[in-house]
């Protein structure tokens, strides 16, 4: 199968690694490019935030392949290379160092990257952003030394730095001009829960306010917020979440929105590229609209996806967004995608630390988030999947089986009795 064929894979990371696996699994026996800008082999990143940036576990634990896979399986890796220009009309992109390359099919996978806080002294030494396994060795050392750390962002990345440098025992305050943390995703009432985590464990958050600037000499000593305080720190972090990284479809002159714009079957608006990962907004046929997911489940199951439709698949991409976080001892997943909802309903007591939040529009669940809780994402997603009314006494009763909620209630619905 077009043994004398070229497929290329910009951003060698998690999205682009399983797709190049995919690719071999399924067959394709051309030449086969895998081109990252990091020197390091594809690697995972939330251990970043986590067990690796608490020097839990090593470098070895983060790598997506071992290191003979890709000689093994005739990928070519080409590491610290950029590719810097794309002509879609002529299927040649470049490569740092001006090499040319002509591809048969082409897949964008160069992710996301933090987005920098416009403010002043905001390249003083020590305001820190974390991406890279050089990031988080840059900030484990800092971890190393102790002292007092101020996170700005009290979302995902925010969230899970301030819990590793508590666990380690630095000092931390987060500030965050929403009300309480994760408030974007997961709204204000299940934000507080995580809001008394972080208070529980000793770290200090100041919500409802943000940077007006980070003070100090040659490094950062201190940050002005927004209210009027000064919070003085040995380092700082920043999490203000992420921008797709475009560039080089735009060069390209791909439709972008929000990142790059892919179909179901994540082909872009070039014939012959396809896009998959962080940086791709890929229309969802449950949706009926484009999202974009910035999370790990995504680019491991979405890499593969792309690869099968570069192969002449036609399957549509349609998994249900599921994500996980760690702070403390609090483990989470959380499947599906809610813009807007008009309440929550809780499974199971939160002071406990253990139970499961609904998301509802309507009688429907449009998404639900287990804590604590574990083997119950099939179930959730169900309920989300098939869209069936549900009733809140019953998705809130702990002894009817998480399968069996969405069976028709014999009682009269609580919303029916409601004034
Ligand atoms: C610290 C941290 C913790 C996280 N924790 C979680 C978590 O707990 N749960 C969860 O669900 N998700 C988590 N995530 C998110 C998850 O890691 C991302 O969704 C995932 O990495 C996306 O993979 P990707 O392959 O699409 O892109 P990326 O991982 O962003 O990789 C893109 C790659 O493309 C390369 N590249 C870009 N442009 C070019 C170019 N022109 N030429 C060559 N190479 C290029 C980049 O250098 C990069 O290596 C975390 C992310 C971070 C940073």
């Amino acid at each position: 199968m077009s043994a004398d064929q070229t497929y290329v894979i910009v951003g060698a990371s998690l999205a682009g690694a399983k797709a190049a696996e995919t690719l071999r699994a399924e067959g394709f026996e051309g030449r086969l490019l895998l081109v990252g800008a990091e020197a390091e082999r594809p690697y995972e990143r939330p251990p970043l935030s986590k067990e690796y940036l608490r020097g839990e576990a090593g470098r070895e634990k983060v790598y997506v392949h071992d290191a003979d896979f890709y000689a093994e399986h005739d990928i070519e890796l080409e590491l610290g290379r950029r590719v810097v220009d794309l002509d879609v009309s002529r299927s040649e992109l470049t490569l740092d160092g001006e090499e040319r390359v002509r591809y048969d099919r082409l897949l964008l996978t160069t992710g996301a990257e933090p987005r920098r806080l416009p403010v002043p002294g905001a390249d003083l030494e020590g305001v820190l952003y974390l991406r890279s396994v050089e990031d988080s060795d840059a900030l484990r050392e800092r971890l190393d030394r102790g002292g007092a750390l101020v996170v700005v962002g009290a979302g995902w990345i925010g969230a899970e730095v301030a819990a590793s440098a508590r666990q380690r025992g630095l000092e931390v305050t987060v500030l965050d001009p929403l009300a309480v943390p994760l408030e974007r995703v997961l709204g204000g009432e299940v934000g507080a829960i995580y809001r008394d985590v972080h208070a529980d464990h000793g770290t200090r958050l100041l919500m409802g306010t943000g940077v007006k600037a980070f003070e100090g000499g040659a490094a950062v000593e201190r940050v002005r917020t927004s209210d009027g305080r000064e919070l003085e720190c040995d380092f700082v972090v920043v999490g203000v979440g992420v921008e797709p990284r475009t560039e080089l479809a735009a060069k390209a002159g791909l439709t972008l929105d929000n990142g790059i714009a892919v179909d179901e079957r994540l082909r872009t608006s070039a014939p012959g590229v396809f896009a998959a990962g962080d940086v791709a907004n890929a229309y969802h046929p449950f949706y009926g609209e484009r999202i974009r997911v910035e999370h790990w489940a995504n680019a491991l199951n979405q890499g593969p996806a792309a690869a099968r439709s570069m192969l002449g698949g036609d399957a549509p991409y349609d998994r249900l967004p599921y994500f996980f976080s760690d702070q403390y001892d609090v483990g989470m997943e959380y499947s599906g995608f809610a813009r807007a909802w008009d309440r929550v309903v809780l499974r199971g007591d939160p002071a406990s630390r253990e139970f499961i939040a609904f998301w509802l529009a309507g009688d429907r669940v449009v998404a639900g988030m287990n804590l604590n809780v574990w083997d119950v994402t099939d179930p959730i997603q169900s309920l989300i999947r098939e869209s069936v009314a549900v009733d809140d006494r019953r998705l809130a009763d702990t002894d009817v089986p998480l399968a069996e909620v969405a069976q028709p209630a014999t009682g009269p619905r609580l919303r029916d009795r409601a004034p």
